[in-house]
């Protein structure tokens, strides 16, 4: 059987575990935590970065940081992760969601701007599959319009927009270090801040309202609670199982592309027959292999390629249920104008596995099951 996905895992995580266990600081914020941080914030150059338990709680912590108060609209696709509403949901925001591009299944960034009303906070463009949404006429925008931008970017390491990472263009970005990212620590994830304005803030809500990251930088002599706040800081021995990957980024990043171009490769010809599509990469962006998906005619035909994949023992799955069409999405949200291709476009997609450590000979396998299907 081919999993669909399986955790990264380089060889040096347990020894890492070990160190952080021998240092005696299994909480959060101890060595292997600091260690995450620079790295993001040298390879990214976000002013700063600091870990969290989840990419949920990194754009928790960015609603809470941008003020989002009961009755306010927060702009975002629909076809996303539930987490990408909720941070805003939890605030009281109304969602307002907008169509999506059939090319990259990002936010339609020529649609935003009439789905902006005299309540809306801020736009949360969602950087699906580690490809980089329009961001200089959603940057525009936000400036003209007086808006906050929050990137989820979850998918979104080591991948960039006119070679800028992604998570650094708006107020905050969120990455995802849960166990089926490129990068993982089973749950966790990393709040990127631009501004330097907001640092003391971020650290203060992360630390349940007190300055005691001050306190253990030496800067003040005994700590306090300052501001409302919450628990959001990893434990030291999830962060050492992270280094061990964020270490080797680079070859893991490169492993990955190998397997996303063969596929890429491998599926050309069914592509230019027009029997399936297969992602579009703009050029202003360098993505991640996160995800390497095909999109067939419609549900139908895509039910019967997941069902005929895992009759030969491959597993590959679908994605996003549209946010608008859910229980809690009518409830809590409104999409704006037409849904052209958010639901359209999300019943085609289908996932392949793609992980770092993949063989070129089940890439290939895999390559000749989708064509047998469409034969
Ligand atoms: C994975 C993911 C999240 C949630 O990440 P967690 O670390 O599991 O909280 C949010 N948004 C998107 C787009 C994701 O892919």
């Amino acid at each position: 059987m081919i999993r669909f996905n399986v955790p990264p895992y380089t060889g040096k995580e347990m020894e890492y575990i070990k160190q952080a266990v021998d240092n005696m600081k299994i909480c959060g914020d101890g060595e292997f935590t600091k260690k995450d941080n620079e790295w993001i914030e040298a390879k990214t150059g976000t002013a700063k970065a600091l870990l969290t338990t989840s990419c949920t709680h990194a754009l928790e912590l960015a609603a809470l940081l941008a003020d989002i108060k009961p009755g306010d609209e927060v702009i975002m696709p629909a076809y996303t992760f539930v987490s990408t509403a909720d941070a805003f949901v939890l605030r009281g925001a109304k969602v307002v969601f907008v169509d999506i591009r059939p090319d990259t299944m990002n936010i339609d960034e020529k649609l935003i701007e009439e789905a902006i009303t005299d309540k809306t906070k801020c736009v949360v463009p969602v950087h699906y599959a580690g490809v980089g949404c329009e961001m200089d006429t959603i940057m525009e925008i936000a400036k003209r319009r007086n808006l906050m931008v929050i990137e989820d970017a979850a998918q979104g390491i080591m991948a960039t927009y006119k070679g800028k990472a992604l998570g650094t263009f708006g107020d905050f970005g969120a990455f995802s270090f849960h166990e089926t990212k490129n990068y993982s620590m089973g749950e966790g994830g990393a709040l990127l801040i631009r501004d330097e304005a907001h640092i003391l803030d971020a650290e203060i809500i992360r630390e349940k309202g007190t300055n005691r990251s001050q306190f253990f930088r030496g800067q003040i002599d005994k700590y306090t609670w300052m501001n409302y706040g919450s628990s959001y800081l990893p434990s030291d021995m999830n962060a050492a199982y992270l280094y061990a990957q964020l270490e080797m980024a680079d070859a893991i990043n490169e492993d990955r592309l190998r397997v996303w171009n063969r596929y890429n490769e491998g599926m050309k010809d069914l592509a230019l027959e027009g029997k399936i599509e297969v992602p579009f990469i703009p050029e202003e962006c360098t993505h991640n292999a996160h995800m390497f998906y095909i999109k067939s005619r419609d549900i139908e035909e895509r039910s019967k390629l997941i069902d005929f994949l895992k009759k030969n023992d491959i597993l590959s799955v679908f994605h996003y249920v549209p946010l608008h069409s859910a229980p809690a999405g009518r409830k809590f949200g409104r999409f704006n104008g037409e849904d052209k291709f958010t639901t359209k476009e999300s019943e085609r997609l289908t996932r392949l596995p793609l992980y770092y450590g993949l063989k070129d000979t089940q890439v290939d396998y895999i390559i000749e099951k989708v064509h047998e299907f469409y034969k």
